[in-house]
């Protein structure tokens, strides 16, 4: 027998490593399954796994080839639905030590909606996020103010937050400081210099994520090839292709302040326990807004998400 960990998955293979950096090829155990998850791919990239060497033969070819009999609980993963929006789920990667999310104040902008959905679906996977505010070497001075205004409010709540230039170097090394060791999901809009970025990190690696998806092209919901990139200097980068950022998940109503951490820690004030915070009198939430302890822009991502009426919303 024989542990570790899920680096590469293409369906039917699994490409596992061992303590000593090792890989075997592995395939599932017919019989196996986790209870309670009904997913086309029982075994992902991140998962801790216990495996045992095929009948070795003289071969050495052979004595590289596995068979996983157990998984270790996963404290977390992440999902992609299937293309068609229909139930399907596809858990893409588990064990996620850190998201990143690669923001620029501008060419192109990401707004403080997209920045706060992204925050609600880590907390919601259970994923701590670290914001990195690229392309500061561009920023005339009333973007730079922008930027330190968001940081303030991001560290505020407690988000880690980075600011860097792929074009002068600066913070490149204190990324990859905060990279290293973890097993990092990396996203962000088109153009915000994912690419360049881990290029500086780790030249050479080429990640899937940052090509747009084959599977506009297919049209249908095909195998997930998920990849974990070792870092040099210790630590892996999931490469998921076709996602530039993680599915949103699926929220009822009550649950997207669970999601907002400020939001949720400041609502057991609320006078009544199912507050929404939209309309109910001795609202702590709308207090707060109004007294500055909030940002007005949390507060209006918040009520976004709440009034949208799709029952999906949408992978950003
Ligand atoms: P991705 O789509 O997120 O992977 O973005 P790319 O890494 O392809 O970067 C998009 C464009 O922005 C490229 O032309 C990069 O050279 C440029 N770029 C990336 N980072 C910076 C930066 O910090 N400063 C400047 N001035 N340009 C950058
Ligand atoms: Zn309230």
């Amino acid at each position: 027998m024989k542990q570790g960990l899920v680096i590469k998955s293409t369906g039917s293979w699994y490409t596992v490593e061992d303590e000593q950096g090792n890989t075997f090829e592995c395939k599932i155990k017919g019989n196996f399954r986790i209870k309670g998850i009904k997913n086309t791919n029982p075994v992902t990239v991140g998962d801790r796994v216990t495996f045992t060497l095929q009948s070795v033969s003289a071969d050495e070819k052979e004595a590289k080839i596995g068979l996983i009999s157990a998984i270790s609980e996963r404290r977390n993963y992440i999902i992609r639905r299937s293309i068609n929006l229909s139930k399907q789920a596809h858990i893409i990667a588990a064990n996620i030590d850190q998201a990143v999310l690669i923001a620029t104040i501008d060419y192109p902008v990401t707004t403080t909606t997209f920045i706060d959905r992204y925050l609600a679906s880590a907390e919601a996977y259970r994923i701590p996020v670290m914001l990195v505010f690229n392309k500061t070497d561009r920023y005339d001075s009333a973007q730079l103010e922008k930027m330190e205004e968001l940081i303030s409010i991001y560290e505020n709540i407690g988000y880690k937050c980075l600011t860097t230039s792929a074009g002068s170097g600066a913070g490149v090394e204190e990324l990859k400081n905060a990279l290293k060791d973890k097993t990092n999901v990396v996203n962000g809009h088109s153009g915000v210099g994912k690419s360049t970025l881990i290029n500086l990190i780790q030249p050479g690696l080429n990640l899937k994520t940052m090509e747009i998806s084959d599977l506009h092209k297919t049209g249908k919901h095909t195998t997930t090839f998920s990849q974990l990139f070792k870092l040099d200097f210790g630590g892996y980068i999931i490469d998921t292709p076709g996602i530039k950022a993680f599915g949103m998940l699926e929220m009822e109503p009550w649950e997207i302040s669970h999601y907002f951490v400020e939001i949720f820690k400041i609502s057991k004030n609320c006078q009544y326990n199912n507050c929404s915070h939209t309309h109910e009198p001795g609202c702590a939430v709308k207090a707060a807004v109004d007294n500055g302890e909030i940002a007005p822009s949390r507060f209006i991502s918040y009520l976004g998400l709440l009034e949208g009426d799709e029952k999906y919303r949408p992978a950003f």
